[in-house]
C-alpha cells in the first residue's frame, strides 16, 4: 500500500488541495458577525461567484431562508448547543435562481477562537433522483410538498402535528428542529389579529359547517417577522362514528403577493405626492365618521384648507418648488393634528381636515393654529419663497347634519375667507330657519 510521507509545508499544501477538491461547499463563519472568513472553490463556484463575492460577506446574503440578524442569532445559539445543526434551505445563485442545499454546521475552535464550520451539499440532483426510488404515495407527498411551501398533518387524537421540512424552513427552522410539534406550536404563532378567525375556520370545518379549511393569515417566523400564508386543509380520516381523526393541508407563502396587494391598496387610497389619504377615501371616511359622531352624540369638524396664490409659487419658482411646498404643507399640518384626526389631499392645493369630538370653538382654534404655523414656517428648499399662507373654511356638526351640507358649508366658508382677503379662517354658520 503506498504511503504518503509529507513535510509540514507539504501537509498544508495537501490540505489546501483536498479542501478545494471536496465535492461540497465548505464555509468557515464568524458566529458573531455571520461573516464568511474562509471558503473553498465549490462554495463560490456553485453560486456563480468569485471568491471575493463570498469571502467577508454575511452568510445571510447567500441564504434565502434566513432573514435578518435576529434569526441568525437564534440559529447561532442552536448551533452552539448541539453537535451538528442541519438546515435544508436554498442558496441564492448570482444569476438569481435557487440552489437547494443541505447544510451541516458545527462549532470549531481554532487558535482560541470560535468558528462555525458549514458544509453545504447541493441536493438539487438528489431531490430529482430520490423521486425515482420513492413509492407513488411518498412521491405524491413529495411533489405536493415541493409545489407548495409546506405540508402539515394533524393527528387530532394525540394532538401531534407533522410539519414538512419546507414548512419548518418557511418558519425558519431546520428539519430536525421542532421535535414532535403540537397544534399549539402552530396556533401560538398566528398573528393575534388573525388567530380567532383562523381557529374558528378550523373548528367550523371539524364541526361540518365548512366543506374545507381555508384561511389567509399572518404566521410568525422564528425571527419574529410575520409571513402571510394561504393555508388549506381537510379532514382525511374519521372513526366509525364519523369523528375526525386526522386533518392534513398545505401552506403557501403569499407574503410577496400580499405585499403587492397592500401596496396597491395603499396607492388606491393615498396621494402619491404627499402620502396623505386621497379624496376618494374622504368620500368613505367623512360619512362614516359623521354617522359615528351622530350615534355617540359627539361634535365633528371639517376644515377645507386652500393654499393662497399657489399658482404664483408654481409660476415664479417652478413646478418642482410647488410640489415641495405641497409636501411641506402636508407634513406640517400632519404634525399638528391628533392621531384620531384625518387629513386628506382634497385636490391640487386643497386639503381637508376632519376632526371628531370637537366643538366649533375648538375647531376654529385649531384651524387658526394651523394657519399661524404655516404662515411662520420657512421653506429652505425654495430660496426666495418667504411665506406660504392658507385660507380655511370650517363647518361643524351639529350645525350641519349631512355630509353634503357640511362639505358645501366648508367650501362656502373658504370662499368667504378668500374674498375677505385670504390668509384667514372663516366659520360656516347655519342660517336661522325662515319663520
Ligand atoms: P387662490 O389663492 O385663489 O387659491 O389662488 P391659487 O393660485 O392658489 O389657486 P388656483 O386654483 O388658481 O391654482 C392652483 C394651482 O395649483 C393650479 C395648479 O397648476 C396647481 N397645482 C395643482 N396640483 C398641483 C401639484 O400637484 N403640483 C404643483 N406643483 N402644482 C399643482
Ligand atoms: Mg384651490
Ligand atoms: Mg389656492
Amino acid at each position: 500500500m503506498p504511503s504518503l510521507v509529507l513535510s509540514s509545508a507539504g501537509e498544508t499544501e495537501l490540505l489546501k488541495v483536498l479542501c478545494e477538491r471536496l465535492p461540497d461547499a465548505v464555509y468557515l463563519i464568524d458566529p458573531d458577525t455571520s461573516r464568511i472568513v474562509f471558503c473553498n472553490g465549490p462554495a463560490y463556484l456553485e453560486l456563480g461567484m468569485e471568491r471575493d463575492e463570498v469571502l467577508g460577506h454575511s452568510v445571510l446574503s447567500l441564504q434565502m431562508d434566513v432573514v435578518g440578524p435576529e434569526q441568525w442569532r437564534e440559529i447561532a445559539n442552536v448551533i452552539r448547543q448541539g453537535s451538528s445543526y442541519v438546515f435544508v434551505g436554498r442558496h441564492r445563485h448570482k444569476a438569481g435562481h435557487e440552489v437547494s442545499v443541505e447544510v451541516h454546521t458545527r462549532t470549531l475552535m481554532f487558535d482560541g477562537r470560535e468558528y462555525f464550520l458549514s458544509v453545504a451539499r447541493n441536493i438539487g440532483g438528489r431531490l430529482a433522483q430520490g423521486n425515482d426510488l420513492l413509492s407513488r404515495d411518498v412521491q405524491l407527498r413529495y411533489a405536493l410538498n415541493e409545489a407548495t411551501d409546506g405540508l402539515w398533518d394533524w393527528d387530532i387524537q394525540t394532538d401531534h402535528v407533522y410539519f414538512s421540512p419546507q414548512l419548518k424552513r418557511m418558519l425558519g427552522y431546520g428539519p430536525h428542529e421542532m421535535a414532535s410539534p403540537k397544534l399549539s406550536d402552530w396556533s401560538d404563532n398566528i398573528h393575534p389579529d388573525d388567530k380567532r378567525r383562523v381557529l374558528q375556520t378550523v373548528s367550523d370545518h371539524l364541526s361540518g359547517l365548512r366543506e374545507r379549511y381555508d384561511a389567509e393569515y399572518r404566521l410568525r417566523n422564528r425571527n419574529g417577522h410575520y409571513v402571510w400564508v394561504r393555508d388549506r386543509g381537510r379532514i382525511c380520516a374519521r372513526d366509525d362514528q364519523g369523528r375526525a381523526l386526522r386533518m392534513a393541508g398545505m401552506v403557501h407563502n403569499t407574503t410577496e403577493q400580499k405585499q403587492i396587494e397592500i401596496e396597491l391598496q395603499r396607492l388606491a387610497s393615498h396621494d402619491s405626492l404627499t402620502g396623505l389619504l386621497n379624496r376618494r377615501e374622504s368620500e368613505v371616511i367623512v360619512p362614516a365618521q359623521l354617522r359615528l359622531c351622530q350615534r355617540l352624540g359627539l361634535g365633528l369638524g371639517l376644515a377645507m384648507i386652500d393654499v393662497d396664490h399657489f399658482k404664483q409659487i408654481n409660476d415664479v419658482h417652478g413646478h418642482l418648488a410647488g410640489d415641495y411646498v405641497l409636501r411641506g404643507v402636508a407634513e406640517l399640518l400632519g404634525s399638528l393634528i391628533r392621531n384620531a384626526d384625518y387629513l386628506f389631499r382634497w385636490g391640487g392645493e386643497e386639503f381637508l381636515l376632519l376632526c371628531v369630538d370637537v366643538t366649533e370653538e375648538e375647531m376654529l382654534t385649531l384651524a387658526g393654529k394651523l394657519r399661524q404655523h404655516l404662515a411662520s414656517a420657512s421653506w429652505p428648499g425654495v430660496p426666495k419663497l418667504e411665506t406660504v399662507d392658507v385660507s380655511i373654511g370650517v363647518a361643524c356638526f351639529p350645525s350641519f347634519t349631512e355630509t353634503s351640507e357640511l362639505m358645501l358649508a366648508a367650501d362656502r366658508a373658504l370662499y368667504r375667507a378668500k374674498t375677505l382677503g385670504r390668509g384667514r379662517v372663516e366659520l360656516a354658520m347655519r342660517m336661522p330657519a325662515a319663520s
